[in-house]
């Protein structure tokens, strides 16, 4: 198992011993300690927050349906093509 698979099941681990709606709440919390360290001025606690975020948005990955998780890829690719496309006008104006 490479690191992202350990990592993976981890998370999956982690999902499963609280259950979606825990860690959906954990997510927030996360995401606000997330946006309180970007607006510091602390380093390490601007990683620390990435981190957690990171973890739980991988958490809620894991509880996604097939189908849900295929409107998320496309969901990301549209979002990278979208900003591309932008950075390319700017660029040719
Ligand atoms: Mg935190």
């Amino acid at each position: 198992m490479d690191q992202n698979d350990i990592r993976v099941q981890k998370c999956g681990e982690i999902l499963e011993h609280y259950g979606f709606e825990a860690q959906q709440e954990k997510l927030v919390e996360e995401c606000e300690e997330l946006i309180e360290a970007a607006q510091g001025e602390d380093y390490d606690s601007f990683i620390e927050e990435l981190a957690d975020v990171t973890i739980m948005i991988a958490q809620m990955n894991l509880a996604l349906t097939d189908e849900q998780s295929e409107q998320f890829e496309s969901m990301i690719n549209y979002k990278l093509a979208r900003t591309l496309d932008r950075i390319k006008a700017e660029v040719n104006t």
